[in-house]
């Protein structure tokens, strides 16, 4: 238990404001220090190292709120009261370098205008980074990340969330590449050109699709990281048996604690991503965490698509955003911090240490995130599934 609240608080201490604390730079007896000791501990641990997350979904959020390539330049040096990241909050916590998701909503895919999306988002991140280059930074290689960290600089790398950016034209993943794009999941929420998602049960492929194949080749060729959150577990498998390269599911849980939840990777996968050199980054959303808390949140949300139909209302009517604001504060359920300990401990087990990572998916999955690991509540993004 000691060793869960000590893992618990260097999460914490990793990816929020904690306090401050010396850098610890000889071996220390932990069992030894109470827990505002190892507060410190943790935060002066998360200082030193270089710290990745996998995904957070800042670009969509700034798209939803407007902050495009126009007008008024997001405020992401200053502490923010709203989303889960900004500059001040990534330092305080030590994080150096989150992976900036050019999220492209499965919607896109039909109506088109997927790539012209990933631009945007793309261009508002070269935005930011233009706009404060002495404090944060592009990064495209781990020796960028290194060097930025030794500049006190924040990496604000980039990876495509739905192959989707790429349409039907397989040269725009050279194209996404040279624009500094490092990785890229190969679906979102329903099945696509590349292959079929855990989110749909079509089975439109059967696995990686033959597009998905020269796809998964040319990711190979460039070194562009295949994601393989959001995929079926037959698309993974198509998947690990035809990369050359190491594998990488950037915000998944582990299914172990959420039977039957696919979007999590099975024990089968994380050892087959393990075999392949590659990682799972444990992702921190209420439902990729627990069961029950995916339970009650399924329930939740089938009684307030019932409350609206029987109310004529919609989820952005003023009176719907109240009720709901008053069911929730009811019937949320909650998900301590030291699940997200469980997760990467069961990583650990199965695999080893050096193939877990975190994902936090900060700024997609709105208040279901842990206590401990919570910012304010933003039931609109709440119905988002990410
Ligand atoms: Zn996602």
């Amino acid at each position: 238990m000691r060793k869960k609240i000590l893992a618990g608080l260097l999460l914490c201490g990793m990816l929020w404001s904690c306090g401050g604390g010396p850098a610890q730079e000889e071996a220390i007896d932990y069992s030894t220090l109470d827990e505002a000791e190892l507060l410190a501990a943790a935060s002066a641990l998360s200082q030193r190292l270089i710290i990745v997350d996998g995904h957070m979904d800042l670009p969509f959020r700034m798209y939803n709120l407007g902050h495009t390539m126009e007008g008024e330049v997001y405020n992401f040096i200053e502490r923010q009261e709203s989303g889960n990241i900004d500059y001040v909050r990534a330092r305080e916590g030590g994080l150096d370098a989150p992976f900036m998701a050019i999220y492209i909503p499965a919607g896109y895919q039909e109506r088109g205008g997927a790539k012209d999306l990933a631009d945007t988002l793309i261009m508002m991140m070269d935005r930011l980074v233009d706009t404060w280059p002495d404090k944060l930074a592009r990064a495209t290689s781990v020796a960028d990340i290194r060097r930025n960290h030794e500049k006190g600089l924040l990496s604000l790398p980039l990876g495509i969330e739905n192959a989707a950016a790429i349409e039907d034209d397989l040269s725009l993943v050279e194209y996404f590449f040279d624009k500094g794009v490092r990785y890229m999941t190969l679906t979102h929420g329903k099945d696509n050109l590349v292959g079929d998602s855990s989110y749909d049960d079509s089975e439109t492929h059967g696995g990686l699709s033959d597009f998905g194949k020269e796809v998964v080749r040319e990711m190979n060729r460039l070194g562009m990281i295949i994601d393989v959150s959001h995929i079926t577990d037959k698309t993974f498998f198509d998947v690990a048996e035809l990369s050359r390269a190491p594998i990488v599911a950037t915000h998944s849980s582990a299914r172990h604690f959420t039977p039957g939840f696919e979007r999590n990777v099975s024990d089968e996968i994380i050892k087959k991503i393990a075999e392949k050199e590659g990682m799972v980054m444990i992702t921190f959303g209420g439902s990729f965490l627990d069961e029950n808390y995916s339970k009650q949140n399924s329930a939740n949300r089938a009684h307030i698509q019932e409350w609206l139909k029987e109310n004529n209302l919609a989820m952005r009517d003023e009176a719907a955003q109240a009720y709901i604001q008053t069911y929730m504060a009811e019937n949320k359920p909650s998900v301590s911090v030291t699940k997200v300990v469980d997760h990467i401990d069961h990583v650990v087990k199965l695999v080893g240490i050096d193939y877990v990572g975190l994902g936090s998916d900060f700024d997609g999955v709105g208040d279901t995130l842990p206590e401990g690991l919570r910012t304010l509540p933003c039931i609109r993004i709440f119905w988002r599934s990410c």
